[in-house]
């Protein structure tokens, strides 16, 4: 590991070590917004550019090999290009990449995830976590007959108008602990959406707040484990939530787009014992190519597909046989290999404690929150009751904290999340906990 430098150092050291990286994004910020097709992938001194990648390990355009703990934000399951995929798509690809028509791994795929997901009979099929949201909302309209929907703050459902409120907002807009203030998280979204959503605090005035509203209810929706501060989730928040909705007769929707066949194979739902209404699909699901879906029961798809005025879904590529030969192959291995589950969780949990247990024994404030094979880095000391508690630490060195890691070989995301996949490696978890180490005394050390 590198010893400590100080910012401007370090930011000079990565400069000199990723010349090539630095002239293409000189290059890209004159043909992209920001140089970047994602605001997620923005960093210091310069994006990532990634060349290859396999299994835990990405390299950089200038020949760098990182440990990657991103994992393309919870996508690889089973790390970059598994053996088990990559057959897969070949003979597909030999096949044909896409055929604008229905195909056999269609229904082959469907009923698998409806074996494995405990809320779904049926499922619809689509693009990404954007757009499973986007229709899981619209299917609980048109079933409800009623507009409002109830999202958490905090809580990230993609980026469409109906969804990016109140997700990641300046402390001083953020209102009450209790009541929330509905603030939109981009320019461009019209105010008249504010209408048609409910803002529940992550407390339980939320179950009095959707008792009060459901006469005007479509849906709720929530992140199982949310992932802005990925603290692990009171089950009997989540019973709690279950019940008011049953009671009110207002449809609940997880969005399982991180969660699903990342903590069992039937997601949250499974891990907490808690079964929604509807839940949410993307990332892990696709195997590494874009996808998204939505499982509900039959009766309530019927209800929706069969109504006078039926919904309508729809989308060029939704169902795409590239995108499902992965995802086929990637299902069928965590079926036949459920031990995963149990490894990446011990994998996980050995992070996180020798992250805690170092922080502690250094005097140092750091702590990492997580569930199962999901991690995240906290500046500030437990315990960390609710994502309100987040707003105490210290942001510029946190912000310094990832500047570490990328300097310590280590890639993840801008918000300090550690996402294992089947093939991080014992040796792999000792890189990531001592690239951990040294970062945390690190951006916390003012030389
Ligand atoms: N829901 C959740 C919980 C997510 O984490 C994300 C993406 N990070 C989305 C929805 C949107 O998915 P996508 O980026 O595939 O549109």
């Amino acid at each position: 590991m590198a010893q400590n430098k100080s910012r401007e150092a370090m930011l000079q050291s990565l400069r000199d070590r990723t010349p090539i990286s630095g002239a293409q994004y000189e290059r890209a910020q004159a043909v992209l917004p920001g140089g970047l097709s994602s605001g997620a992938r923005r960093f210091e001194p310069h994006p990532f550019y990634a060349d290859r990648a396999a299994g835990s390990k990405m390299w950089d355009i200038d020949g760098n090999e990182y440990l990657d703990l991103c994992m393309s934000y919870g996508v690889l399951l089973l790390g970059h290009r598994h053996p088990v995929v990559m057959e897969a798509i070949q003979t597909q690809s030999e096949r044909g990449l896409i055929f604008g028509a229905p195909h056999n791994l269609e229904v082959e795929f469907v009923e698998k995830l409806v074996d494995c997901i405990p809320c779904a009979d049926m499922m619809l099929l689509c693009n990404s976590g954007t757009e499973a949201t986007m229709q899981g909302i619209r299917v609980m309209r048109a079933y409800t007959g009623k507009t409002k929907i109830a999202k958490f703050e905090g809580g990230y459902h993609g980026w469409h108008d109906y969804a990016l409120w109140s997700y990641i907002i300046k402390p001083e807009k953020m209102g009450p602990l209790d009541k929330p203030a509905l603030v939109p998280n981009s320019a461009g979204i019209p105010d008249e959406i504010k209408e048609t959503l409910l803002l529940l605090p992550n407390t339980e005035a939320a179950f009095g707040l959707i008792e009060e509203h459901a006469s005007d209810l479509a849906g709720v929706m929530i992140e199982p484990v949310n992932g802005v501060g990925t603290l692990p989730t009171d089950p009997a928040f989540l019973q709690g939530l279950s019940e008011v909705t049953k009671r009110t007769g207002v449809p609940l929707m997880f969005d399982e787009v991180v969660t699903g066949f990342r903590f069992a194979l039937g997601g949250a739902q499974e891990y907490y014992g808690v079964i929604p209404d509807i839940a949410t699909y993307g990332k892990a699901i696709g195997g590494g190519f874009p996808i998204g879906a939505v499982g509900c029961s039959r009766e309530m798809l019927e209800h929706v597909v069969n109504s006078d005025l039926p919904i309508s879904v729809a989308g060029t590529f939704s169902g795409n046989p590239m995108s499902l030969a992965a995802g086929n192959a990637t299902i069928d291995f965590l079926i036949q290999n459920p031990q995963i589950y149990v490894e990446m969780a011990a994998k996980g949990e050995s992070l996180r404690s020798s992250f805690n247990e170092f922080a502690r024994r250094k005097g140092l404030p750091g702590t990492m929150t997580g569930v199962a094979s999901l991690s995240q880095v906290h500046l500030r000391e437990p315990p960390i009751n609710n994502l309100r508690d987040l707003l105490e630490q210290d942001f510029d060195a946190l912000r310094d904290f990832q500047l570490h890691l990328r300097y310590n070989g280590v890639f993840t995301p801008g918000f300090h999340w550690a996402c294992l996949s089947a093939v991080h490696s014992e040796q792999d978890i000792e890189r990531a906990v001592e690239a951990h180490q040294v970062s945390l005394e690190g951006c916390l050390s003012k030389s």
